[in-house]
């Protein structure tokens, strides 16, 4: 495996834990929250942190836990890159906002120079900073729709976008991103996805493009059509990897019909599938792309980068935001993607897919609730099901996460059925924690399948 960085940590790379998760001090906080947080933000994890660095989260207990989640993708270079931590000090001590949209810095425009040369393609690019990754989203919906001029949008069966208006209309999942959200936003149409282990069409991902094409045909018209939004691997719909030929398929359609494809690499991008982006994976180069989770070290930043000739049709004014690229995010941003590169952290992530999956194919063997490993670099994913079938088991995928964290180490579900571990450590995690991590994540599915 390739070396970490994990030996000049600030916190020792361990897992300790002093009390019961959650332990006493957590509890008491869970107490104010419950009296002062809006019941309807969630976590998954019931300690408070005060602290995490490299592969590590330490709670208010003492307790040290591994972090194979990394906040959803977005710890990438970890929680506490050092260069991030400095590059974020000296932007603070120097100005903390200025607005771009009233005095411009330099910060922002060097962001959209990296990400225009990082990107998939070597086309004219332009980029635009946001907050968010809806919010990147919803810009991106925005750009296509009057560079076209048109209004239909297509996103897919398992997608997750965000949790604002439009993007919850293109969120397939109902419970609990829509329920008793709407009404949505209209022109939004979903098709289905490729989704090799549950479709039908298996490992043909043309003959699934094809499936979804015809459907575009039928009930949109591609003239009616503004872009197609897809994740290249969906995320909280279950690390669902399609079938090969689906993407390059789908982008020839679009290039074909004029129709923007915009690749929403919120979860995937920034070295978190072994290449810059999973784009590159597929040989495919989207008209637009969305980012932000692991863009910027942990930093609240997004953005939107694509052909000139898109970004540039909007009208001064139409695209921005009040704090959309923020000096102190930018500056993190360019210290998380230097870390990236001088750690090659893209190579990392494939070095602990090999680690990982090979440890938990052995498990797949020994147990019969796993129906499925997939993911790609160090975006894994385990399918639990009823052993023989392909049922989802949320319950036991619920128990399963529960007994690990017991154990210290922190592991995310997602999955259109609620049936998939995710992992996603940070890239910095080093060898042995995260072996540490797979272990007690082991057995815990041996415990709760026994
Ligand atoms: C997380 C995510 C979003 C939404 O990002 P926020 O920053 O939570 O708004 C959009 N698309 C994908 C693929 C995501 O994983």
């Amino acid at each position: 495996m390739t070396s970490t960085v994990t030996s000049a940590s600030r916190v020792p790379q361990r897992r300790i834990l002093r009390t019961a998760i959650p332990g006493p001090r957590s509890e008491e906080l869970a107490a104010r929250r419950r009296a002062a947080v809006a019941a309807g933000v969630g976590s998954s994890v019931p300690v408070y942190a005060v602290d995490a660095d490299g592969g590590v989260i330490v709670d208010v207990d003492g307790n040290s836990l591994i972090d194979l989640g990394a906040g959803i993708a977005v710890t990438t270079v970890g929680a506490s890159d050092p260069g991030v931590a400095a590059a974020v000090a000296e932007q603070a001590a120097h100005f903390t906002h200025t607005c771009f949209m009233v005095t411009p810095y330099e910060g922002y425009v060097a962001v959209a120079e990296k990400l225009n040369e990082l990107t998939p393609g070597d086309h004219e690019k332009r980029t635009v900073l946001f907050n968010s990754g809806a919010e990147a989203v919803e810009n991106a919906i925005k750009v296509a729709r009057l560079a076209t001029g048109r209004e239909a949008v297509v996103a897919f069966d398992n997608a997750y976008h965000g949790r604002t208006n439009l993007t919850m209309a293109l969120t397939a999942k109902t419970m609990p991103y829509k329920t008793g959200f709407g009404p949505f936003a209209p022109e939004v149409y979903r098709m289905p996805m490729s989704y090799p282990y549950r479709d039908p069409l298996g490992d043909d991902g043309v003959a699934a493009a094809r499936r979804a094409i015809a459907q575009m045909e039928t009930q949109i018209g591609a003239d009616q059509l503004a872009a197609m939004i897809i994740e290249p691997i969906q995320g909280e719909g279950g690390f669902i990897v399609p079938a090969p030929g689906f993407l390059p398929t789908l982008v020839d359609w679009a290039r074909e019909h004029g129709v923007v494809f915009i690749a929403d690499e919120v979860q995937t991008g920034f070295a978190r599938t072994g290449s810059w982006f999973a784009c590159d994976d597929e040989g495919i180069v989207p008209d637009l792309i969305t980012m932000a989770k692991g863009i910027a070290g942990g930093m609240p930043l997004a953005a939107v980068t694509g052909r000139a000739e898109l970004l540039d049709a909007v009208h001064a004014g139409g695209l921005g935001g009040t704090y959309g690229g923020n000096p102190v995010a930018c500056a993190a941003a360019l210290a998380a993607i230097e870390t990236m590169a001088r750690a090659d952290l893209a190579g990392r992530a494939r070095a602990i897919n090999a680690a990982a999956t090979a440890k938990l194919r052995a498990l797949a063997d020994e147990v019969g609730v796993i129906g499925d490993i997939r993911g790609r670099g160090a975006m894994i994913a385990v399918e639990i099901v009823t052993p023989g079938t392909t049922d989802p088991d949320p319950a036991l995928t619920k128990a399963i996460a529960s007994a690990a964290l017991a154990e210290g180490v922190v592991v995310l579900t997602c999955g259109t059925y609620g049936n998939v571990i995710r992992l996603l450590p940070p890239l910095v995690i080093g060898d042995d924690l995260l072996d540490e991590g797979i272990g007690v994540l082991a057995d815990a599915v041996r415990a709760a399948t026994r």
